[in-house]
């Protein structure tokens, strides 16, 4: 930490990371410069705040290049092909994200992590993780993407044995130098891509996870990409390739035979092939793509040593998040479901594959994705759709290629109560015994804060609906 004081650096973007950021390095004695493309309300008094504590903060203005900068620490969501960087690059000035910040100030004989990262399940699996790591009676918590700042968990007076940390491709295309003592790609599905540039570009960040790693690198095996990514990363020696599989595991595998989660990569009876881990019927819920998020959970912290019956604890005491496929009600027999949370098709897909037949509530804003694919295989199940947001167009046209029969209807507009309009829509076109799941396929941004905010409106509307009150217009 000595190599920040009274070293210039520059601060890019404000808001949950820059400001935590940008406070730290001040206590380290760093000359601090904030940049940041906003001017409102809120930028106003962040920057008040930190010009107390000495730091300069420049509104308005996030693509110049302050002088004599030395290091750049930046906002994971800031945009690699923005001016700043290349200003940057052409300085020869590195560019850390929060993460690697985080990384860089641990202390002496800090807590190793066990990362985790993928196109969808991070949090869910990190959150699993912490608790089978808690199971095990070890001083843990579940850090990163997931909300809680990673910073705060690095300088924090609580000692930790171990952090879950959930890493976003974002924070991982800012992080050259961590390395976790095991990690894992859950899956690798298009997303983001506007923000990488490329599916390879994305697939490499994904990648950066495994660079470094000490005792294990866990794939997918279904994802032969992540698979791939393993080869390409540059490990410690001795570091195993560990895969999961919903089916029967081979060797150095964790699986699932007769409803039992199995694990053939670490077992401590050399007079046995395999150790039993827990019971399908133990995770929460056990549809198949959270049992693959549960195997990876294991995995990791049996990487860490963690004995078999912590892990069948944990996973029994783990509780989901809301907005992941969560049952809010039923009415006149349809079933509500909210999964606000799939803001990309990836996600859908698993939900949707979980019903049949469904009312589908989808659209927002696509982020570059398209739609065919999850369409198509969605086709046979689909009741109808139900299309709200900025980029409705794009599944509307998926619908009318590769679901010609299935009535859709699109509402034109992007008010708060454009969610309830779609919930009367969708309670009108169900039948007894469907399902009506809002799984968007897309980010919220356009008519919500997050997907928190767009999943409390359809709950919202449900309850409305349940009490035959209409809702509100
Ligand atoms: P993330 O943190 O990666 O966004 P979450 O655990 O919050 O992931 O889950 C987000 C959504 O992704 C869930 O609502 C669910 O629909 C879907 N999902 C969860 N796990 C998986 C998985 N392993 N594969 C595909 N989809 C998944």
């Amino acid at each position: 930490t000595g190599e920040l004081a009274g070293r210039h650096v520059t601060v890019a973007g404000l808001g949950v990371s820059g400001v935590p950021a940008a406070r730290v390095l001040r206590e380290l004695g760093a000359e601090v410069t904030v940049v940041n493309d906003g001017d409102d309300e809120r930028s106003r008094r962040q920057a008040a705040e930190l010009e107390a504590l000495g730091a300069v903060v420049r509104l308005g203005d996030g693509d110049t290049l302050p002088e004599g900068t030395s290091l750049v620490v930046t906002a994971p969501g800031w945009r690699p092909d923005k001016p700043l960087f290349a200003a940057a690059a052409e300085a020869g000035v590195p560019v850390w994200g929060d993460v690697e910040l985080a990384w860089r100030l641990r202390g002496p004989g800090a807590a190793p992590w066990l990362a985790v990262t993928g196109t969808n399940g991070k949090t869910t699996t990190v959150r699993m993780l912490a608790s089978i790591l808690e199971a095990a009676g070890l001083r843990t918590a579940a850090v990163g993407n997931i909300g809680v700042s990673l910073l705060d968990a690095v300088l924090s007076d609580e000692p930790h044995d171990v952090l879950a940390v959930e890493l976003s491709s974002y924070q991982l295309h800012w992080s050259p130098s961590v390395r976790p003592h095991s990690a894992a790609v859950l899956n690798l599905a298009p997303d983001h891509l506007d923000w990488h540039g490329s599916m390879e570009a994305y697939a490499a960040d994904k990648g950066r996870i495994y660079e470094g790693n000490e005792v294990a690198c866990v794939y997918n095996t279904a994802d032969p990409r992540t698979e791939e990514l393993v080869r390409r990363a540059d490990v410690v020696e001795g570091c195993r390739a560990i895969g999961f599989t919903l089916g029967s595991p081979r060797p150095s595998e964790l699986g699932v035979v007769e409803g039992i989660l199995v694990d053939r990569a670490f077992v401590e009876d050399r007079q046995k092939q395999a150790q039993e881990l827990a019971e399908v019927a133990d995770v929460n819920p056990p549809a198949p793509h959270n049992v693959a998020n549960a195997l990876a959970a294991a995995a990791l912290a049996r990487a860490f040593g963690v004995e078999p019956r912590a892990v069948r604890d944990g996973l029994r005491a783990f509780r989901p998040d809301p907005h992941r496929i969560e049952h809010v009600a039923d009415v006149g027999g349809v079933r509500y479901v909210d999964d606000s949370k799939a803001t990309n098709t990836h996600a859908a897909e698993a939900s949707l594959g979980a019903y049949d037949p469904v009312v589908w509530i989808a659209g927002g804003l696509a982020k570059g994705a398209t739609f065919g694919e999850l369409v198509a295989k969605a086709a046979g199940r689909l009741r109808a759709a139900v299309l709200i947001g900025a980029d409705r167009a794009l599944i509307r046209e998926a619908l009318a290629r590769h679901a010609p029969d299935v009535p859709v209807v699109e509402l034109d507009r992007t008010d708060t109560g454009a969610m309830a309009a779609a919930v009367r829509e969708a309670a009108r076109l169900a039948r007894p015994g469907d399902t009506v799941l809002m799984a968007p396929a897309c980010a919220s941004m356009d008519m919500f804060t997050n997907y928190h905010e767009r999943g409390e409106a359809f709950a919202a509307a449900v309850r409305e609906l349940a009490a035959g009150r209409p809702a509100a217009q």
